[in-house]
C-alpha cells in the first residue's frame, strides 16, 4: 500500500487509490475535502445523478431540515459557513441542495466523485489487505480503505401491501421523489405513512389536491416549526461567534444542537407555570419544545406532562373530536419517536378535502387497480404517496453484499442486530469505516455535527496508520461487544426503548428490535477522542503482507501482523 502524501493540492488523477467512499450526500463530500486534504488519494461513488444524499433524493413538497440551518450545515471551515447565507429558519430542500452543490464546487470535489454508480458488492481481500468493491455496471474498484458514506437514512422503503403490482395510478416515495416534480391539481391522493416526511408533505399536498386521504397506523407528536426568514440579528448572533457555538454544540451537548436547555425537572414546578414553560416554547417553535425540562425523556410522570401539552393542542387546533383523537398518540411517550416538526399539519385536518383514515380501526388490507382498501372500506386515488420512510441506520449497508476478511457476510453477521465498535468498525471487516454507523449518535442527533466527528476521526485515523507504518485496523469482537452492551445500557436509562419505533428497527417486519443510535453526542465523542489517544484501544492495528509484516510497535492499542 502506498499512502505516501503528495502535495495538498494535488488532485488524486490516476494515483492507485487509498480510500475508496461510497456515498456523496453531506459525509461522502466532507470526507472527500478532509482526505484530500490529509493527502489521500479518495474517490466517492455515488448511485444518484449528482451530490447531495438525502436532499438529492427527498424532494417532496414541504420537505425541510427541521434542525435550524444555522446549525444544520457545515462547521468545518470558518470562511464556508460566514459566506453562505440561510433565507429561513428551516431551509428548504432545494435550499439545502443549493447549499451541497456550493460545497462541491467550492471545494473542487466532483473531480473525485463518480455519479451515477452504485457500489452492489465490496469484498476484503486479507491477503492483499485490499477492498474491492464491485459497481451495478460490474467495474471493479480496489482500494486499501473503505468507508460507507451510504446515510443512515437513504434506504427508502415501501412496505409489502398485497396488491401493489396491481395499481393503475402514480405511486410515489417521499425518498425518491421525481425531480421534476409532481402536480397533484385535480387529483384524489392517499398518502400513506405519518412520520416526518408525511408529517411535512400532507399539508402541501392538501393544498393542491381535489381531495386527499391519509392512512395512519400510528399518529406521531408534532411540534409547530414556526419558519420565519432569518433575521439578520438572529444571524449576526451566530456568526459573531459561530466557531464557539459549533464548539458548544458539539462538545456540550447531547444532541449535537444548541437549544434552550433547562436544567429543572418538570416536575418541581407546579401545573401553572409548567403550562406557561410549555406553551411558550409551543410559540417559538421547534424541537426546543423537547427541552422544556431536564427529565422528559427519562421520567416517565414528566413526560407525560409534554405529551398531554401537545394532546390538548391536538384537541384545541382539530375540529371534529373523532378526528383529533385518532390524531393524538397515547400509547408511547413522547419523544421517544422522533418529534416531528411541521407546518400546519394538524390545521390540515380542518380542510373540507382531507379525510384521516385511522388504520388501527380499520387496518389497510390491499391497494386495489384504483386505490387503498381497508376493512371498512375501498378509497379511490389518481394516486398514492409512499412516506412510509426508510430502512434505517443499515439498510444501505445491507443493500451491498459486503464480505470481510473471513468472507463473512456483513448481513448475515447482523443478523440479530448490527454490532459495530463505536458504530465506526465491525469487527472482522478491517479498513472498513462506518459514517454514522449504528451505535454511534448518528438519527439522535445533528447529523452533520455526527458526520464531522466521524469524518475527522477516521482522518486521523487513517493519518495515524500511514505515519506509524501500519495498513491494517480492525475492531476486537470483545471491544465491539462492550460497546454494543454500553450503547443498550445507556438507551435503557432513557424512554426511548419504550417506543415501537424506526430507532428500534420496529418498522421493517422481521428486523431485529435492537436501539441501535447512542444517546449522548457529547459523551461519545470524548469516548472516541480516548479510544484514539490510548493507540486506538479495542482495535487491531497492523502492518500488511505487502508492507513486509514486521513486527508493528506497541501503542496502547494491541498492534498484531
Ligand atoms: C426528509 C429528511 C429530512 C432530514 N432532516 C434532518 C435534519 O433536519 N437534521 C438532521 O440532523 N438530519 C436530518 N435528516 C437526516 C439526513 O439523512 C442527514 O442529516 C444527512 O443528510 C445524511 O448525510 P449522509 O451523507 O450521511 O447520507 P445521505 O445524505 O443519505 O447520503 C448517502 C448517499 O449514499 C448513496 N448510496 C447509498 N448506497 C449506495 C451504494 N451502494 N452505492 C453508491 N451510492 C450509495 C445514496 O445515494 C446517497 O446519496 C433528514 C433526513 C430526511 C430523509
Amino acid at each position: 500500500m502506498s499512502m505516501t502524501a503528495p502535495p495538498q493540492t494535488a488532485p488524486s488523477g490516476d494515483r492507485p487509490l487509498d480510500v475508496a467512499v461510497v456515498g456523496a450526500g453531506f459525509a461522502g463530500l466532507y470526507l472527500l475535502h478532509r482526505l484530500r486534504t490529509l493527502g489521500f488519494a479518495a474517490r466517492a461513488f455515488e448511485a444518484a445523478g449528482d451530490v447531495g444524499g438525502t436532499w438529492y433524493w427527498n424532494r417532496y413538497p414541504g420537505a425541510r431540515c427541521d434542525v435550524e440551518s444555522l446549525q444544520y450545515s457545515y462547521s468545518f471551515d470558518e470562511d464556508l459557513q460566514q459566506e453562505w447565507t440561510w433565507s429561513e429558519r428551516f431551509a428548504t430542500q432545494p435550499e439545502i441542495l443549493r447549499y451541497i452543490n456550493h460545497v462541491a464546487d467550492r471545494f473542487d470535489l466532483r473531480r473525485d466523485i463518480r455519479l451515477n454508480t452504485r457500489i452492489v458488492a465490496a469484498a476484503f481481500d486479507p491477503e492483499r489487505a485490499l477492498w474491492t468493491l464491485t459497481t451495478d455496471a460490474g467495474d471493479v474498484i480496489e482500494a486499501p480503505f473503505c468507508v460507507m458514506a451510504t446515510g443512515c437514512l437513504s434506504a427508502a422503503r415501501i412496505p409489502a401491501i398485497a396488491g401493489l403490482s396491481d395499481y393503475r395510478g402514480r405511486v410515489y416515495h417521499t425518498g425518491d421523489w421525481p425531480h421534476e416534480g409532481v402536480d397533484f391539481t385535480g387529483l384524489k391522493v392517499a398518502v400513506i405513512g405519518t412520520g416526518s416526511s408525511g408529517i411535512q408533505a400532507i399539508p402541501e399536498i392538501a393544498r393542491q389536491a381535489a381531495h386527499l386521504d391519509v392512512f395512519q397506523r400510528t399518529p406521531n407528536f408534532s411540534v409547530p416549526a414556526r419558519n420565519a426568514p432569518l433575521s439578520e440579528d438572529y444571524v449576526r448572533h451566530w456568526k459573531s461567534d459561530y466557531a464557539e457555538h459549533r464548539r458548544r454544540a458539539r462538545e456540550e451537548t447531547r444532541s449535537g444542537t444548541i437549544y434552550d436547555f433547562a436544567t429543572r425537572s418538570a416536575l418541581a414546578v407546579d401545573d401553572a407555570e409548567r403550562e406557561r414553560e410549555y406553551a411558550a416554547r409551543w410559540a417559538k417553535g421547534g424541537a426546543n419544545f423537547m427541552h422544556a425540562y431536564n427529565d422528559l425523556l427519562v421520567d416517565e410522570a414528566a413526560n407525560r406532562t409534554a405529551a398531554d401539552f401537545v394532546r390538548a393542542r391536538i384537541r384545541e387546533t382539530v375540529a371534529d373530536p373523532a378526528v383529533a383523537e385518532a390524531l393524538c398518540p397515547t400509547d408511547y411517550p413522547i419523544f421517544a419517536k422522533r418529534i416531528c416538526v411541521d407546518t400546519d399539519y394538524y390545521e390540515t385536518f380542518n380542510r373540507e378535502n382531507v379525510t384521516l383514515v385511522d388504520l388501527r380501526e380499520t387496518p389497510l388490507e390491499a391497494i386495489t387497480a384504483h386505490g387503498v382498501r381497508t376493512s371498512a372500506a375501498t378509497y379511490d386515488a389518481d394516486a398514492i404517496v409512499f412516506a412510509t420512510g426508510f430502512d434505517a441506520m443499515t439498510g444501505a449497508l445491507d443493500a451491498i453484499d459486503i464480505r470481510g476478511a473471513a468472507g463473512t457476510r456483513l448481513r448475515d453477521k447482523w443478523a440479530e442486530g448490527p454490532r459495530a465498535y463505536l458504530g465506526l468498525m465491525s469487527a472482522g471487516f478491517p479498513n472498513l469505516f462506518l459514517v454514522t454507523g449504528p451505535g454511534s449518535p448518528s438519527v439522535l442527533s445533528n447529523v452533520l455535527v455526527s458526520i464531522e466527528q466521524h469524518v475527522a476521526w477516521i482522518g486521523d485515523c487513517l493519518a495515524h496508520l500511514r505515519s506509524h507504518g501500519l495498513g491494517r485496523i480492525d475492531a476486537t469482537p470483545e471491544a465491539e461487544d462492550r460497546w454494543g452492551e454500553h450503547v443498550r445500557e445507556v438507551a435503557h436509562t432513557t424512554l426511548y426503548p419504550r417506543a415501537a419505533s424506526w430507532y428500534m428497527g420496529a418498522n421493517i417486519p422481521g428486523k431485529p428490535r435492537v436501539f441501535m443510535p447512542y444517546i449522548g453526542v457529547n459523551t461519545y465523542r470524548q469516548k472516541c477522542n480516548a479510544v484514539a489517544a490510548a493507540g486506538y484501544e479495542g482495535f487491531v492495528l497492523s502492518r500488511t503482507a505487502a508492507a513486509g509484516n514486521e513486527a508493528p510497535r506497541q501503542r496502547g492499542g494491541r498492534h498484531a501482523s
